[in-house]
């Protein structure tokens, strides 16, 4: 089965720009190693390769120019039965040279495929550490003087188990893509490829020029590094029998609290500003749920500044895997400050069977959604001030009926522990407790919403 949902033609990149052509490839040899997308995870970072994500149905993850070797890494370290697949310019290559070499020399089974341009095109075409000796660029407008950084001889002497080099036009491509992605440790392939918008306009290059510019530059195509036979390095995932069970079992925390029953999939957003420890309430419900038999995902939004300005924590809870980890439409939302208000924005998307608690100093948003409107005063006084988000968190799981007060309870007195187990354990009572007593704290709202009984 192709993981791939557009042609060629369809995509984003320019007219006679080689992506495509890879992309497809690269589909093909994905399918012939039978993984089902679950088990398949394509890591890529800034540049036009870097938009490859979205034309996947596997899972993605898009992250900082040349620190994609760095996300593969952690992703096959917790997940080693999924193929992990890097995506990567020959800028990200420039800019992450690190992490490639010493993801190499650690043999991080991780496959690596390269699209080497030649120039960052996604910017303007200017010259990257690739760029052939005396080619044309808008940076090096009389030729690139310095010698171009061979990223498959790198790989090669750092200790990848495969290596090889090969023009995006070469007929043996999708061999050579399959060969990389079975082969154990750490994998790379090296494709040649044109910009059509920069680097062929100002160097003339064409698929058969690539070719000629290999032998001239002393950069051959072909398997530069195969692993030997009987190699020990972990082998690469092939098929849902060959990794799947062990992997699960060993990666996939077993529950240490008490079974906690939930409904299905819920999205919660919890809004406010820094100071206000919206991430460790979230952290906390999110450990609870993980550690009595659920799972949970976790993704936060904050300005570099840390301590100024939102703070947004998202979490999706569902007693079966998830393989979306994203919030579009969530059950519940909480907003406690003015800047978590602004940052979340318009909720009129959301379905009306959702919760929105919102402070009672904001104005109620306009919502199809059941609009509680709550005094954090009030929720301060129960729980201090650093325990109202997670009170708010309890108060808004269990007014929504998802799990019982005393189940919650149970959980938490079971799971929690550190320094701040005694005052998380305070706050989510206070929170379940307001709940179980339509809390004196909670006021209805007509604005934007139904009654709040
Ligand atoms: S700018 Fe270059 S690399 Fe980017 S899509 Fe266009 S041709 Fe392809
Ligand atoms: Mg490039």
């Amino acid at each position: 089965m192709s993981l791939l949902t557009a042609v060629r033609n369809d995509m984003c990149y320019c007219p006679g720009c080689s992506h495509g052509l890879v992309l497809e490839q690269l589909a093909q040899a994905i399918a012939r190693l039978a993984l089902p997308p679950p088990r398949v995870c394509l890591v890529s970072d800034i540049g036009c390769i870097g938009t490859a994500d979205r034309y996947f149905t596997c899972h993605t993850f898009h992250g900082l120019h040349g620190r994609s070797f760095t996300y593969a890494e952690g992703i096959q370290r917790v997940r080693p039965d999924v193929l992990t697949i890097v995506l990567v310019g020959d800028g990200g290559c420039g800019i992450g040279t690190a992490h490639l070499v010493h993801a190499a020399r650690r043999g991080v089974p991780i496959k690596v495929i390269v699209c080497n341009n030649f120039n960052f095109g996604m910017t303007g075409g200017q010259h990257s550490p690739t760029t052939p000796a005396d080619a044309l660029t808008p940076t090096t407008p009389a030729g690139f003087h310095e010698r171009p950084f061979d990223i498959a001889e790198t790989a090669r002497i750092s200790g990848a188990s495969f290596v090889a080099r090969a023009s995006a036009y070469d007929a043996g491509l999708p061999g050579l893509l399959e060969r990389g992605l079975r082969a154990p440790g750490f994998a790379l392939l090296e494709v040649w490829e044109l910009c059509s918008a920069y680097f062929v306009q100002s160097n003339k290059l064409t698929p058969a020029r690539l070719n000629e510019l290999a032998a001239r530059g002393g950069m051959p195509f072909g398997v530069l590094a195969e692993p030997p036979a009987g190699d020990a390095r972990p082998a690469a995932p092939s098929s849902p029998a060959d990794t799947g069970k062990a992997a699960s079992d060993e990666t996939v925390p077993q529950p240490r609290g008490p079974k906690l029953p939930w409904p299905g999939r819920r999205e919660i957003t919890l809004a406010g500003s820094a100071g206000q420890h919206i991430r460790t309430a979230v952290g906390a419900l999110g450990e609870i749920a993980v550690a009595c038999g659920l799972h949970a995902a976790e993704h936060d939004d904050y300005p570099i500044t840390v301590r100024k300005g939102h703070s947004i924590s998202n979490l999706v809870v569902d007693a079966r895997p998830i393989l979306f980890a994203g919030v579009e439409a969530p059950a519940l939302v909480i907003i406690m400050s003015a800047d978590g208000a602004a940052r979340v924005g318009d909720l009129s998307h959301l379905p009306s069977s959702s919760q929105v608690i919102v402070a009672s100093d904001l104005p109620p948003p306009a919502t199809p959604a059941t609009v509680h409107v709550v005094d954090l005063d009030a929720f301060a006084r129960a729980a201090t001030r650093a325990g109202v988000a997670l009170a708010l968190l309890a108060y808004g799981v269990v007014r929504a009926g998802w799990v019982e007060s005393e189940a919650l309870c149970a959980a938490a007195d079971a799971v929690l522990s550190g320094r701040h187990r005694e005052s998380n354990l305070s706050a989510l009572r206070a929170g379940v407790a307001a709940a179980a007593a339509q809390s004196p704290a909670c006021a209805a709202s007509t604005a934007g919403g139904r009654h709040d009984p």
